[in-house]
């Protein structure tokens, strides 16, 4: 169980991250927050550092983007995740975030790992893109013995042979940690599957199949969104969502 201010991660209660992929300005991100806080969301998402295949796509606000983040979960008191990328970062990611995220692409970064288990603030660790289950809790494991037990692992999706969704979510992932590890594990449907018809959908299965929470990507206009445009809900596609989930909760027996 992981215990933020406004939430324990890995009790009876869903988690919810929301957040755009990337954080692109103070309005983007006071229009999500707003939003999250009405809906009752406790957690805000948004990329500072982003990692981009092309290098020639937006890189992120960097320190700027940290400050926004914080700044508007202040105001909305909300808790916060965002990536670090590397060890240089890492401590001003810190100093700005509650949670820190560690990319698919850098799930078996040892190093920053070791770091992050120094640094002792809760991860958000990502499963690579073609890591087994095994090494996803062998990466964990590095976080664990250099100090840090506050570990939430995030299944989202690995790459495979198919070409129609943006990767393969393999949601069977949920209940086989639960019988390997104690630490808790949400799903990204939204990368998970880079297509906005497939997140309701993925999200009810993921909280049936026992997941701790979920964490999407949402823009208050996501066709002008600087990222990921295609797998990102609009506002009221996220009001959507969080109604429609909620028989699915009850039934586990949980709460959102
Ligand atoms: C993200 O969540 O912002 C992200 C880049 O996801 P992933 O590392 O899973 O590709
Ligand atoms: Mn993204």
């Amino acid at each position: 169980m992981i215990k933020l201010k406004n939430i324990e991660i890995g009790k009876n209660e869903i988690a919810v991250i929301a957040g755009p992929c990337a954080i692109e300005s103070e309005e983007q991100m006071e229009k999500v927050g707003v939003k999250l806080k009405k809906l009752g969301i406790k957690i805000m998402r948004g990329g500072a550092y982003k990692p981009r295949t092309c290098p020639h796509s937006f890189q992120g606000l960097g320190k700027k983007g940290l400050k926004i983040l914080k700044e508007t979960a202040d105001r909305h008191d909300l808790s916060t995740v965002t990536e670090v990328m590397g060890i240089r970062d890492a401590d001003l990611v810190a100093e700005h975030a509650d949670i820190l995220q560690v990319g698919a692409r850098n799930m078996q970064n040892f190093e920053l790992l070791k770091e992050l288990g120094k640094l002792k603030k809760p991860v958000l660790l990502k499963r690579g893109s073609n890591a087994t289950i095994e090494e996803l809790l062998f990466a964990a494991e590095h976080i664990l013995i250099h100090g840090n037990t506050r570990i939430i692992l995030c299944e989202r999706g690995i790459r495979t042979f198919e070409k129609e969704t943006r990767n393969t979510l393999t949601l069977a992932t949920i209940p086989l940690v639960k019988e390997l590890s104690s630490l808790p594990i949400i799903v990204d449907p939204s990368h998970g599957t880079g297509k906005k018809s497939l997140i309701e959908p993925m999200t009810k299965a993921a909280i049936a199949a026992g997941a701790d929470g979920f964490m999407i990507e949402v823009h208050p206009s996501p066709e002008n969104a600087l990222s990921d445009s295609q797998q990102q809900l609009n506002l009221k596609e996220l009001e959507t969502l969080m109604r429609n989930i909620k028989p699915i909760v009850k039934a586990m027996n949980k709460s959102i």
